[in-house]
C-alpha cells in the first residue's frame, strides 16, 4: 500500500488556514493514509476535531501543549474530557515541556503531570513535546509510564535507549534531513524497526529539500530516506513499517 501516516501534524495551524482543506483533499487523494493532528489548546482540540470528522483518516490528539499553558486553565482539562472519549481522539497530546522559551515551568509541570495522570486514567497513549527539557521529562516519563511516542526527538542515544526501556515509540521529523543530523541519526540508529515513527509536525520542520516552505505530510518520503537507508529498507517499505507502528500505537485500523 505504502500510505504515509503521518503521526504528527499541525493542521488547524493559522499556516493552513487559507487552503488547508484543498491541500487535505489532495494529500488523502494521493500519498497521504492517516495523519494525527496534534492540538495545543482545548479551543485548537476544538478545531482539530471539527476537521478529522471530514476525513476518514484524520484522527486528533488533544491536550495542552508546554508552550500554551499561560493561555489555559484546570477547567480546560475537565472540557478536554469529553473529547477524550471521543472515537476520533487517540491520544492525549501535544504534552510536555519547552525549556527553550521563557513560559513558566512550574505552570508547563503542573499541566504536564496532570494529563500524563489523565493518559494512565483513560489508558490512552501520549504525544510527548520534550525540547530542552530532558532531565524534567524524564523524571515524570519514568514516574507515570505512560505508552505512546516522544515525538521529534533531539535527546541522546542513551535517552532513546531509556525511551525505549519504558515500552515507547520515537518519532523523526525532517529534522534527521538536515546536514547537522548526525544526533537524531544516531539515536534513530538505537531504534528497533517496530518502535519508530515518521512525523512532519508539519507546518515547521519541512525536511530537505522542502526547507524554508510550509511543510506538509506530503513531505514525509524525504525524511524517510536517510532512515530507511540506515535500517537497509526501502523508503516505501520504510513508509510501511512507520504506518503499522503508528496504526498499533494509536489503535487505528489501516
Ligand atoms: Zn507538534
Amino acid at each position: 500500500m505504502h500510505k504515509i501516516f503521518d503521526s504528527h501534524g499541525h493542521y488547524t495551524d493559522e499556516k493552513f488556514a487559507e487552503d488547508g482543506l484543498a491541500l487535505l483533499d489532495r494529500l488523502f487523494d494521493g500519498p497521504v493514509g492517516a495523519i494525527l493532528n496534534c492540538s495545543v489548546t482545548y479551543q485548537d482540540a476544538c478545531n482539530a476535531l471539527k476537521l478529522a470528522r471530514r476525513y476518514p483518516g484524520m484522527y486528533v490528539a488533544a491536550g495542552i501543549h508546554p508552550e500554551n499553558v499561560e493561555e489555559s486553565t484546570p477547567e480546560d482539562l475537565e472540557k478536554l474530557r469529553t473529547m477524550w472519549a471521543d472515537p476520533k481522539v487517540v491520544a492525549v497530546g501535544e504534552i510536555g515541556l519547552d525549556y527553550h522559551w521563557d513560559t513558566p515551568r512550574d505552570q508547563q509541570l503542573f499541566y504536564f503531570e496532570r494529563q500524563l495522570q489523565i493518559a494512565g486514567e483513560l489508558d490512552m497513549p501520549v504525544v510527548i513535546h520534550d525540547r530542552e527539557a530532558h532531565g524534567d521529562t524524564w523524571e515524570l516519563l519514568k514516574k507515570y509510564r505512560p505508552r505512546g511516542v516522544v515525538h521529534c526527538f533531539s535527546g541522546s542515544v542513551q535517552m532513546a535507549q531509556d525511551i525505549l526501556g519504558l515500552g515507547m515509540y520515537i518519532g523523526f521529523t525532517g529534522v534527521v534531513t538536515f546536514s547537522n543530523a548526525r544526533r537524531p541519526l544516531e539515536a534513530a540508529a538505537a531504534v528497533p524497526r517496530d518502535r519508530l515513527l515518521l512525523e512532519t509536525d508539519c507546518p515547521y520542520m519541512a525536511p530537505v529539500p522542502c526547507r524554508g516552505q510550509r511543510c506538509d505530510s506530503g513531505m514525509i518520503s524525504y525524511t524517510a530516506a536517510p532512515l530507511a537507508t540506515q535500517k537497509g529498507v526501502s523508503v516505501p517499505e520504510l513508509i510501511d513499517i512507520c504506518a503499522e507502528n503508528a496504526a498499533r500505537l494509536f489503535g487505528i485500523k489501516l
